[in-house]
């Protein structure tokens, strides 16, 4: 990878068939102007000229296009299979840049021997008698690409740079009234985007470094603790994991291939198709595997993108997804509650105009500090855990806190409507914590403060 500067160099502009004066530019390009990167392929538009002399052997090849170097603005990407044509790479750009007076910042300029297993490299390059680093890792158009090929780093990167802009967003969202669904909504724009950051390349990988992000957040916005399962966070916002948009996204990149034929891209694809029909483990097979998986052998097998569109193939890795969680919400004790009224996956209504959520998405989630709960860390019975606040030697749940204790009649009979004052039962707790209008779940939402706060006062 090199990192070049452009130094000084004489200029004359042609206008209307007429060279002018030449002239000194010691400046080089603007730093940030679109124009520049245009203007600096202009001038080293002749660079592959001068390196493809005589370097064909041993040389990555894509049928007949041999594959060297890579040029994006200024930053340059070297090839080779083996360290003598990498060395004799270098010699030749440095050969151009003399030429044109380029200088390349050689501490910057790093070697990545990609290999499998960790062996030490013995080999030492150079460019301009300047022994060159050799990293196991390179970050290349914002992606790090590690010598094993493998994304583990690439992930735990994109995990530190999606914590600061997490912790950033955070911040500004204390100093502003935004609901819930607001703040995912930001979220997504501004950290989901660089968690996904080229993620049809190494999606694949679980990265669960990028996950807790995503559930630090979901925890931040529902304001609960690290006891509620995710599987909650995610019901209750209606967000899917981050593994899962990946996915969608790897097959919307892979349907465009596939259609759109693009060079280059579309001949390294025909490469990991051939190998992973020969058994090889890439990042076809795991296309493979993943439409496998959601019954779609036959669109594998057609490599056609007509025989399917790609909300088709969305939907589908979505409701595979679905069809777990609900899995996994009804077999997790700690909700045996929730599942009860929990139903279908979308975020809740009153997300989008309840700002302080706190006692609402705890009482939901089975995570109020009620006996019943508290009970479970103190080891006390369940039949023991019986609340403080009223003389019914009742356990202390959620359903006796919301309609029945006596200690809250008064502003039960204040917020909730007739209905749920009187003759309590099962049905009219889940009706309520199901309810879709807006006033009832306001109404609800100022019971439960009222009646935490009269709690509060009670037990301690
Ligand atoms: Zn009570």
């Amino acid at each position: 990878m090199v990192n070049s500067i452009y130094s000084s160099v004489r200029l004359r502009v042609r206008s209307g068939g007429v060279l002018s004066e030449a002239f000194d530019n010691h400046l080089g390009v603007k730093q940030g102007e679109p124009l520049s990167p245009l203007l600096f392929l202009f001038f080293i538009n002749d660079i592959i000229q001068d390196i493809s002399t005589d370097v064909n052997e041993d040389v990555i090849s894509l049928n007949g296009i041999l594959i060297y170097l890579i040029l994006f603005a200024d930053d340059t990407v070297l090839f080779g299979k083996t360290p003598t044509v990498l060395q004799h790479l270098f010699d030749k750009l440095l050969l151009y840049c003399n030429k044109w007076n380029i200088e390349v910042n050689a501490d910057k300029t790093k070697v990545v021997v990609f290999r499998n297993g960790f062996r030490p490299v013995d080999t030492n390059f150079y460019y301009d008698n300047k022994e060159l680093q050799v990293v196991n890792s390179y970050v290349y158009l914002g992606v790090l690409l590690h010598y094993n090929g493998k994304f583990l780093h690439t992930q735990k990167r994109l995990a530190q740079q999606g914590s600061r802009a997490m912790s950033s967003l955070m911040n500004s969202l204390k100093q502003f009234f935004i609901t819930p669904e607001e703040q995912m909504f930001l979220f997504d724009s501004m950290v989901g985007s660089v968690l996904g950051y080229a993620s049809e390349i190494w999606g694949f990988h679980r990265a669960k470094d990028i996950e807790l992000i995503h559930n630090r957040f979901c925890r931040f916005v529902l304001k609960l603790g690290r006891n509620v399962p995710t599987c909650f966070l995610y019901g209750e916002l209606g967000h899917l994991p981050l593994f899962i948009v990946r996915k969608q996204k790897i097959l919307k990149y892979w349907l465009h291939i596939i259609t759109n034929k693009p060079k280059v891209v579309y001949d390294v694809y025909k490469l990991l198709y051939d190998d992973a029909i020969n058994g090889y483990v890439n990042w076809a097979s795991n296309i493979r595997d993943i439409l496998y998986d959601l019954g779609l052998n036959y669109v594998w097998l057609n490599q056609d993108a007509t025989t399917i569109c790609i909300n088709t193939i969305k939907t589908r890795i979505k409701d595979q997804y679905l069809q777990n969680w609900s899995t996994s919400i009804q077999e997790c004790s700690k909700l045996s509650f929730y599942c009860r009224f929990k139903l279908t996956f979308y975020i809740e209504k009153y997300l989008s105009y309840i700002n302080n959520v706190s006692l609402l998405t705890k009482l939901r989630s089975g995570t109020l500090k009620l006996n019943i709960e508290v009970g479970r860390y103190n080891n006390i019975s369940r039949e023991n855990r019986l609340c403080e606040c009223c003389k019914m030697c009742v356990i202390e749940d959620e359903y006796h806190f919301v309609l029945v204790c006596p200690a809250y009649r008064s502003v039960r009979t204040q917020f909730l409507p007739k209905y749920y004052c009187s003759w309590p039962n099962d049905r009219k707790l889940l009706n309520i914590l199901q309810a879709s209008s807006k006033s009832l779940m306001i109404k609800l939402c100022n019971y439960v403060k009222a009646a935490w706060n009269i709690r509060s006062n009670i037990v301690s």
